[in-house]
C-alpha cells in the first residue's frame, strides 16, 4: 500500500516519533501549525468512509487516550486542541488526530 502513514508506522519512511504502542503511534508534523503539533496514526489502515467496526472504534477511541497522554507529557495539557480532518479536505485519507497547542501567548480561539 502506498499510504504515507502505514509506511511511517512501518518505518519505511522516517518521522520523529514521539510515542510508539502496539496499535497507534505519536509522530512531529512537518508543517506544524502550532509550537507542539503532533499527529496520532493508528497503525491499521482506517478511512473515514463506511461504518467504523468494533476494532476500529476501538482504535479511534484508543488515539484520544493517546492524545492525552501526550499532551500531559509535552506540558499542552490545559490548552490544546485535538482535529481530525477526514473526507474531502485534501488531508491524507488515513485517519489521523492532529493534537496541537504549546501557545505562549494568545490561544487561537477559532475552531479550526
Ligand atoms: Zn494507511
Amino acid at each position: 500500500m502506498d499510504c504515507v502513514f502505514c509506511q511511517i508506522a512501518k518505518r519505511k519512511i522516517p518521522a520523529k516519533f514521539l510515542y510508539e504502542g502496539e496499535e497507534v503511534i505519536g509522530i512531529k508534523s512537518v508543517n506544524p501549525e502550532a509550537p507542539v503539533h503532533l499527529l496520532i496514526i493508528p497503525k491499521q489502515h482506517i478511512e473515514w468512509k463506511g461504518r467504523f467496526n468494533k476494532k476500529e472504534l476501538a482504535l479511534l477511541g484508543r488515539l484520544i487516550f493517546v492524545a492525552k497522554e501526550i499532551a500531559i507529557k509535552q506540558k499542552i495539557f490545559e490548552a490544546c486542541k485535538l482535529i481530525f480532518n477526514v473526507g474531502k479536505t485534501g488531508h491524507i485519507s488515513h485517519i489521523h488526530l492532529h493534537l496541537i497547542g504549546g501557545w505562549k501567548k494568545k490561544i487561537p480561539m477559532k475552531n479550526i
